[in-house]
């Protein structure tokens, strides 16, 4: 057995069912664990008040005391991790860096980078498949080639999946190697960090530095009772598991309760994709339950999307389907203004408004309206997929490179997706169809509340005194349209007119 290790925590924010510390555990002496608030990361965030950080600024908190009560700690350091790691290491002398996949450019270059540095000091870095069911090239065609649309995928994974698939990787049960620094190392380790990246830390590693420390503000998260951490995960989960059953056929009313809320802990590993794959196969397999069978394949889904991008890490600037480049997106002045409107939820088209809004107030958006919205920016505001993708990756809690992407490109039709030519939504019709009574749109468009809600999906039909009666000033109290939906739908055939011709002359 090896001396010791350092387990290096990620998107991977708690202590069971953790394929790297049960490696740590049984095959070292001594396991530390540390984890950064990565400044290459944090110093680009747009805002100050970031949920994501205080998400994880909780997390992390709940996730040093499990350590503890294991006898194990979590060294805290607000630095840039590719400097911070190799720090630690040395400072603790320790044998090998073990950590998780990741499956995004940048992690992968920062990751060589760590591998490198510990390589010259003789120290071994180890990573394992975590974050995902399966990675990489583990699921291919029956010719050994990837998958690009996702029902075959689904259906290669699902004949590949095994129980030892989904076995858990147990950690209390080895908690014997856990090791906590002393005073001392503590001391060392912040000179080390100090030394190699001339900084000096806000606390020695052996206290978590405060949001205020890094530059951050508290948001409203409580008070929109996110749950956080492992126990927020489970939480979550639990009250989940009871309404599984239901799923497939609740999931696309945003008014309803009926999808997991659960991505913001499959984001940052706060809950194990191998306990959640887990329920839902287990039900369906002893009932046939359909809503688990739905919730299953979301989480195929995911990583579908962690394969794409993994394997081709082009999309992350450019469509996955080369000729969906050749699209000219509008960018002028009034582009830029019709691009505001969409994200302070102003465009007129209640259902868009709604979600919108959403996004803002509580960083989360229903997985409906992520469509609506997207097919919204990309068809009906001729605007490019980019614009509004990076506004997601700006205020998503969820927020997920592979994921978003993904359905940025699904939906402007530059992506993975079974359909030939394209679809567009119409933000009517979807409104009447997935909130027919109005009472999600309700929720973040009071000023329509009185609104009969045969007008609530498109008030610029509602007579005059209809209006009046509601209180609805169109263009004052609620703005009138900034598109016609018709006339719009007829603009997006004649720009994706080039793929169509790109496509006809290519085959
Ligand atoms: C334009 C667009 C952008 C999106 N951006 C993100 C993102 O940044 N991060 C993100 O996690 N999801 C993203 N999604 C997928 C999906 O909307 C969210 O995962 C889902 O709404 C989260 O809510 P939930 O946890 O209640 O989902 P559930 O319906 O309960 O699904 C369970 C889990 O499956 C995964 N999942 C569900 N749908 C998808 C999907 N289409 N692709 C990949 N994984 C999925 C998520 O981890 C989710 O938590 C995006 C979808 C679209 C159309």
């Amino acid at each position: 057995m090896s001396t010791s290790a350092l387990v290096w925590f990620r998107r991977d924010l708690r202590c069971d069912d953790h394929t790297a510390l049960h490696h740590a555990l049984t095959h070292f002496k001594r396991v530390y664990c540390a984890f950064i608030f990565d400044r290459d990361i944090l110093d680009v965030l747009p805002s100050p008040a970031d949920r994501r950080v205080e998400f994880i600024w909780y997390s992390v908190t709940e996730l040093k005391q499990h350590l503890n009560d294991m006898g194990g700690d979590l060294l805290v350091f607000h630095a840039k991790a590719a400097q911070a790691i190799p720090a630690i290491a040395e400072a603790l002398k320790v044998d090998a860096v073990i950590t998780h996949h990741d499956y995004e450019p940048a992690a992968i270059s920062r990751d060589a980078t760590v591998e490198q540095t510990l390589k010259a000091s003789g120290i071994a870095f180890t990573t394992f498949k975590d974050t995902c069911i399966f990675e990489k090239e583990e699921v291919l065609t029956q010719a050994g080639g990837r998958f690009s649309v996702f029902t075959p995928y689904k259906n290669a994974w699902l004949k590949k999946l095994t129980p030892a698939d989904l076995e858990e990787r147990p950690v209390a049960q080895h908690a014997a190697a856990f090791a906590k620094p002393d005073a001392t190392q503590f001391k060392g380790v912040s000179a080390q960090i100090a030394k190699q990246t001339g900084i000096h830390q806000p606390t020695d590693g052996s206290h978590i530095p405060s949001l205020q420390d890094m530059g951050f503000e508290p948001t409203n998260l409580l008070e929109l009772k996110i749950r956080t951490g492992q126990s927020g995960a489970q939480a979550t989960l639990d009250e989940f598991l009871s309404r599984m059953d239901g799923y497939k056929k609740q999931r696309d009313f945003p008014a309803v309760k009926g999808v997991s809320y659960l991505s913001v802990h499959m984001r940052f590993g706060t809950l194990s994709i191998r306990q959640a794959a887990r329920h839902a196969w287990t039900l369906f397999n002893s009932t046939g339950s359909e809503g688990a069978m739905g919730w299953l394949n979301e989480l195929i889904w995911r990583d579908f999307y962690f394969q794409i991008l993994y394997n081709n890490p082009r999309v992350v600037n450019n469509a996955f389907k080369a000729e969906y480049d050749d699209i000219v997106w509008d960018s002028d002045d009034k582009a830029k203004a019709l691009y505001q409107r969409w994200c302070d939820g102003q465009t007129g088209y209640p259902l868009v408004d709604a979600a919108m809004r959403q996004l803002k107030h509580t960083g989360w958006m229903h997985n409906r309206l992520r469509m609506v919205v997207a097919s919204f920016l990309t068809k009906d505001l001729g605007l490019d997929w980019r614009w509004g993708e990076k506004w997601f990756a700006d205020n998503l809690n969820d927020f997920d490179l592979s994921a978003n992407n993904g359905g940025w490109q699904w939906a402007s039709s530059s992506g993975c997706d079974a359909q030939p030519y394209f679809r567009i939504f119409n933000p009517v019709s979807q409104s009447e169809k997935f909130d027919a009574d109005g009472k999600f749109i309700h929720r973040y468009c009071p000023e329509l509340a009185k609104l009969p809600k045969r007008f609530i999906h498109a008030p610029w039909e509602a007579p005059a005194m209809e209006l009046q009666m509601a209180g609805v000033q169109l263009g004052t109290s609620y703005p009138r349209p900034c598109v016609d939906h018709a006339v719009a739908r007829e603009k997006t055939l004649a720009r994706y007119a080039v793929v169509k011709k790109k496509v006809t002359s290519d085959e």
